[in-house]
């Protein structure tokens, strides 16, 4: 991980250095007088949260570790996604100090680019492939035979899946033979498929694979006040018309409402007696520490942070971290692995006209069981700007050619990529887990995470297993295979889930099934760090759901 490329700047962007000190001499980072609840985090799951509380009219105030970027340097920030000059986390002003971790696990997890710290969190970089679970992800113990089960079920998420759906805004059709049941069509339609899936769909088709939409949170008309995508390419890490969804929709709608932000202030540790926290401590970018009271907390930052925090906030009540009383804080880190293969064919194949992808076959995901975890196949689009090494920046900066010849290899070698990536699940393990690094601090003196990712051998088969299928679509479209991810590289898909689990026994979770800490009375967390298990799909829909019930819990109790 580097951060020695050029400064995440540009020309008339506030995060100029100067202008962001100048700018936070005005602003009031005080605590909130009497409020009700206070939320940590300002991700999806924070925001959705904040946004129903303030509905409901409580006081609620969210305090986010990173800053409050300005919606006028999105084309800025789309300029340095686009130039292999800057590094990924560079896009949304990554801190080399700020954000340091250490992996210790058998793979080396790239922390920093899974996630993005400020006002929006990492949905501001996100893809926005938005799906529900299967049926059998919530039962993988009686279902597949491994794994635990969750202590709730699709039933008691559905009506909370649909609210989601709006609330993110979902382009999206009934096309998915494999999908859990729906109640209703998505708010905007799905995209159409792209070019490649049409090559994509003759191979499928002689090869009886099933593809069917992908459902997206991005605008395909007008929707929710905002514009409908125009095409830019660049939805990860940056979409600068607003048609991707981004959390900022929901922290700003509850600032309407009443709720308060306060932006660049890291949570350092929670202060707590021994069944309740009485103070959310923060940091200034002063320097100076407060303490924010509230009748109610919500831990919403996201699935390494939320661990870390608990952590760091132990004391003589629990003194192995704080609501760990079972000991599974930070245990169970579980993520998406991506397999792929990739080649060329001998025509043009357009991957560069869509920066998202429209077809996916989710065919293989319920044929799961102890052997074999679930995985979907997704038919990539990633051939455009901001697709890294694919891309013509990236590519004349790898050969050694120039002039003439470059052009040349460009001419032929761009445009006519192929690929077929596939998501799938890893099973919960306690070697897997988020723990602090005892040798390195924060710039704030915290002992920065420690991710020590491990990936069972029912992944590893698995992964082999979509390899396979990938090779036969490839070969039956007459593709050059030039590239695969297979169980020796298979990365991250930068989903981080399963480190504060629920489940209905305190002794071998850190939440119940109303997502509330076992051991303090006016604790919750929304975040994919209470997934038992991670199934196979993108898990923000999910967050969202779940935040909307957990807003509905505290609701309760307040
Ligand atoms: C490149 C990329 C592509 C992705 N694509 C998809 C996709 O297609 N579909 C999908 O479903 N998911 C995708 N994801 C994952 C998705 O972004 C996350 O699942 C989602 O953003 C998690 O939401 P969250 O609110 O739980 O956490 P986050 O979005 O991570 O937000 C947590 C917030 O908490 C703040 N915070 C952390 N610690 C503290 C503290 N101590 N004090 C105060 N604030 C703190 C952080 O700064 C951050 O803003 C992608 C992620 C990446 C990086
Ligand atoms: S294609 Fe462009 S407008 Fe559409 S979501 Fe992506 S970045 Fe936004």
């Amino acid at each position: 991980m580097s951060w020695d490329r050029p400064p995440a700047q540009s020309a008339g962007s506030r995060t100029d250095g100067d202008a962001e000190r100048s700018a936070d001499a005005d602003v009031d980072r005080t605590p909130v007088a009497d409020a009700d609840v206070c939320v940590i985090g300002a991700g999806p799951a924070g925001g959705i949260v904040a946004d129903r509380l303030a509905d409901a009219g409580l006081e609620v105030v969210v305090l986010e570790a990173g800053p409050r970027f300005d919606p006028s340097d999105r084309h800025a920030r789309q300029e340095r996604a686009i130039r292999p000059a800057y590094d990924r986390p560079a896009v949304w002003d990554g801190h080399p100090e700020r954000d340091a971790y250490e992996s210790s696990g058998a793979r080396h997890y790239p922390l920093n680019y899974t996630r993005a710290k400020g006002v929006g969190g990492s949905t501001l970089h996100w893809q926005g492939m938005v799906m529900r679970l299967h049926e059998d992800d919530f039962n993988s113990a009686s279902a597949r035979g491994v794994g635990p089960d969750w202590p709730i079920d699709y039933e008691d998420l559905r009506p909370y899946y649909a609210e989601a759906e709006r609330e993110l805004g979902i382009a999206g059709a009934d096309d998915n033979p494999f999908a859990p049941p729906r109640e209703e069509p998505h708010p905007m339609p799905a995209f159409p498929p792209s070019y490649s899936d049409s090559l994509f769909a003759e191979a499928c088709e002689e090869l009886e694979i099933a593809m069917h939409s992908v459902p997206n949170a991005r605008n395909s008309e007008r929707y929710d006040g905002r514009s409908a995508c125009v095409g830019y390419g660049t939805c990860e890490p940056v979409c600068p018309s607003g048609a991707k969804y981004d959390a900022t929709v929901h922290v700003e709608r509850a600032e309407t409402k009443g709720a308060t932000v306060i932006d660049r202030v890291p949570v350092q540790r929670l202060a707590h007696g021994p069944d309740a926290i009485d103070a959310a401590v923060y940091a200034a970018p002063d320097g100076e520490e407060h303490r924010q009271h509230a009748d109610a907390f919500v831990v919403a930052c996201g699935g390494v942070e939320t661990p870390r925090l608990l952590l760091l906030s132990e004391s003589s009540h629990y003194p192995d971290g704080l609501a760990n009383s079972s000991g599974t804080v930070g245990k169970f880190f579980m993520e998406h692995l991506f397999a792929g293969t990739g080649g060329i064919l001998d025509e043009r194949t357009r991957l560069n006209h869509v920066g998202f992808l429209t077809s996916e076959s989710h065919q293989f995901y319920d044929d799961a069981d102890a052997e074999y975890a679930p995985f979907k196949l997704e038919f990539l689009n990633y051939g455009g700007p901001a697709a890294l090494e694919m891309a013509p920046p990236a590519m004349a900066l790898e050969g050694e050619d120039w002039g003439d010849d470059l052009l040349e290899r460009l001419r032929t070698e761009y445009g006519n990529q192929i690929g077929v990536g596939a998501l799938v699940e890893q099973l919960p393990r306690e070697d897997s887990y988020i723990g602090l690094d005892p040798d390195r601090t924060d710039d704030r003196g915290n002992p920065v995470p420690d991710v020590h990712w491990t990936i069972d051998d029912r992944a590893l088969r698995t992964l082999d297993r979509a390899n396979e299928i990938q090779e036969r679509v490839l070969g039956e479209l007459g593709a050059e295979i030039t590239w695969q991810v297979g169980p020796e590289n298979a990365g991250p898909a930068f989903h981080h889930m399963g480190t504060t689990r629920m489940s209905d026994d305190p002794a071998e979770s850190v939440v119940g099934p109303d997502l509330r800490t076992h051991d303090l009375e006016n604790c919750w967390i929304a975040s994919s760090s209470v997934f038992p298990t991670g199934g196979a799909t993108n898990p923000t829909l999910t967050i969202a759901a779940l935040a909307l019930k957990a807003a509905d819990h505290v609701l309760e109790v307040l």
